[in-house]
């Protein structure tokens, strides 16, 4: 493989994606630099939205593709906003607005835990029966307001009692370690290897 498009014109995603594959020696393109358009994610799962945005990049491309699905799941919340974390306050996304929107959900609960979770699909072609999937967890809580201006979406509101950070106070590097996309990254870069 020697080139690879990434599904997704999120440019949060895209930075820390860039970091993470840079180690592949793969070239990296996005969806948008290809001038392909978002997938719908009409489903109630992360793996079927990440195998929609997989298959709709690789056939439009001829490429294979990498998606990701990803979003907060808050326990309070029945799990929620998950699989709709882009479009939790309407569309268009907007981060300010979806966080502002989470800590009122959040007013009359005193249960705060949550975690990201990451849904990756590699697939080699638009036909590809057997894509490569990854997952990833990262657990931490809301916070009661907004801090730190690093990562993106509800980084400013995900407090990491171990850390004793919020994760939008983390570098770029500390967060590829721990976060749900880091992790997803390094088992799909293990089956890549394998
Ligand atoms: P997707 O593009 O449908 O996968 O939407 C993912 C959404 O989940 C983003 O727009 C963010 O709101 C949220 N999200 C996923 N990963 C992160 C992260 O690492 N930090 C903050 N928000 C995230």
């Amino acid at each position: 493989m020697k080139k690879l498009v990434i599904a997704s014109n999120n440019p949060g995603k895209l930075l820390e994606f860039q970091t993470l594959l840079a180690p592949l020696g793969i070239e990296v393109v996005t969806q948008a630099q290809l001038g392909i358009k978002e997938a719908e994610e009409p489903h109630l799962t992360f793996i079927e939205n990440a195998l929609a945005k997989a298959r709709h990049v690789s056939r439009e491309s001829g490429l294979p593709a990498l998606a990701d699905d990803s979003g907060i799941c808050v326990a309070a919340l029945k799990g929620l906003p998950g699989v709709i974390s882009a479009r939790f306050s309407g569309l268009p996304s907007n981060d300010e607005r979806n966080n502002k929107a989470l800590l009122q959900a959040m007013q009359p609960h005193s249960d705060r835990r949550a975690h990201y979770a990451c849904v990756l699909v590699l697939m080699r072609s638009a036909g590809d029966a057997q894509p490569l999937i990854a997952e990833g967890e990262w657990h931490g809580e809301i916070a009661r307001e907004a801090r730190g201006t690093g990562g993106f979406g509800y980084d400013p509101l995900f407090w990491l009692p171990d850390l004793n950070k919020m994760s939008s106070e983390l570098s770029r590097e500390e967060k590829d370690a721990v976060s749900h996309r880091g992790k997803a990254i390094k088992v799909l870069l293990e089956k890549l290897k394998a």
